[in-house]
């Protein structure tokens, strides 16, 4: 019998943990079972991939700089990746504001209904004030005081920060481009073979994936509010959704005008890593698996992989921003003020600038998107009215992230003749449209 492929694995495990999850809470003692012995394994899964992003992301990193061989080059692809990663950022914004502004649906959220949500979720809401509060406190130049670890230890730590790992990998790279070449080999060769390493350790994970998918959306079903709530949000939840849907359909038309790939092609060597998106709400749990993905089934030299998408994990936030968006404008349709056009243009701003900030963990972008409420002049509390679909939208709009990185990775590998093909064949030859 042939092998099912890793995305129909992922996806039954999910669509398994999903209806065990159902039949469970049917029982009194349904959920603490799931509770006790299901989500532990999911937790473990989790934290097995988010192991391997650091010592995946230095040892790569190093590696990719350090190939460059010259610093031009790097300043060359550092530079098209921002520039890249801030427009999609930009284009995401504003088809959440468009949409928003065109269906308005916190005009149909009755006094009631805001009343009751506010609150049932007041004190989540709250600490999420008080978290955003203590970023909003920091200077202007904080965040690039910030870049630079003084223990790389510390920063590779669970509380630990990937920006500055990230940094730490570039400098050591561009140490190992300017020193000679027979000092410097030895040390390329151990990172190469550390790569190798990391990588066979994510196949290994990955046999656990569909068995980790499950136990992580048992435990989200029987831990999700009541479904009442989910209605008088759908609305809000419609816009997000849609405007998700149409961002994905953005990075396909721009994988094809410029890299001539296929959406089929791009969409299969791409949905492992969306399904664990989903299913982790962390692109940084699941960079592992992107780079893997895009590296061996889309084609992307390594030498841009590492750099593109570890940055983009923790920088290109595309579908936490339109999300951003829309929610600032709901909640202020909900409390019934009228955003100016100047105030939206602000919100493009600002809501881009969160999603670069917001680390890339689920419910990270809430926590930003209080910044993005205070600048224009909504109120805070208001945070409340979206918490009951919170989790739900944070799955999908991490799924976006992810797929962004991916597509952005793609673009600058062909702007730099580094876009080949896939190591592992994962489609017949007509990926490529010539
Ligand atoms: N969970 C998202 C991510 O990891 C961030 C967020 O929007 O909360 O990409």
């Amino acid at each position: 019998m042939k092998k099912l492929e890793l995305h129909w694995q992922i996806l039954l495990g999910m669509l398994g943990g999903v209806l065990f999850a159902l039949v469970m809470v049917q029982f009194e003692w349904g959920p603490k079972i799931v509770a006790d012995w299901i989500k532990p394994f999911g937790n473990i899964f989790i934290n097995s991939l988010k192991l391997i992003a650091v010592p995946l992301i230095l040892g790569s990193l190093i590696k990719g700089v350090s190939d460059l061989k010259d610093i031009s080059k790097l300043s060359k692809m550092g530079g098209r990746t921002i520039g890249i990663y801030i427009l999609t950022t930009v284009i995401a914004v504003s088809i959440g504001l468009t949409i928003v502004n065109v269906v308005q649906p916190g005009a149909s959220i009755s006094e009631e209904t805001r009343n009751e949500l506010v609150e049932n979720y007041k004190g989540d809401a709250d600490s999420k004030i008080l978290q955003a509060n203590q970023q909003k406190e920091a200077g202007p130049l904080q965040a690039l005081e910030d870049l630079v670890p003084s223990n790389i230890f510390n920063a590779a730590s669970d509380n630990g920060n990937m920006l500055q790992v990230i940094f730490f990998a570039i400098f050591f790279g561009i140490g190992l481009i300017l020193i000679p070449e027979e000092k410097a080999s030895p040390v390329k060769k151990f990172f190469d073979g550390f790569n190798e390493v990391i990588l066979k350790l994510i196949d290994l994970i990955m046999l656990a994936a569909p068995f980790g998918v499950f136990a992580l959306l048992a435990a989200l079903v029987v831990e999700s509010p009541s479904l009442d709530l989910f209605k008088a949000l759908a609305w809000y939840a419609v816009c997000v959704l849609s405007g998700l849907i149409l961002m994905i359909g953005v990075y396909i038309l721009i994988v094809f005008l410029i890299t001539k790939r296929t959406p089929a092609f791009f969409i299969k060597g791409i949905s492992p890593a969306q399904l664990l998106a989903f299913s982790t709400s962390s692109s940084a749990a699941t960079l592992p698996v992107t780079m893997e993905r895009v590296e061996e089934h889309l084609g992307v030299e390594e030498e841009v992989t590492s750099f593109v998408l570890p940055i983009g994990a923790t920088i290109n936030m595309d579908g936490t921003s339109l999300y951003q968006a829309v929610a600032a404008v709901f909640i202020a349709q909900a409390f019934g003020m009228d955003l100016s056009f100047s105030t939206q243009l602000g919100i493009i701003v600002t809501a881009t600038l969160a999603s670069i900030g917001s680390a890339a963990v689920p419910g990270a972008g809430m926590v930003m998107l209080v910044i993005v409420l205070a600048q224009a002049g909504i109120p805070e509390a208001g945070l409340a009215l979206i918490f009951a679909v919170d989790r739900p939208l944070d799955m999908c709009r991490t799924v976006v992230n992810v797929t962004g990185d991916a597509a952005v990775s793609m673009v600058v590998a062909k702007s730099v003749g580094k876009l080949g093909d896939p190591k592992v064949k994962n489609w017949d030859d007509s990926y490529k449209m010539r």
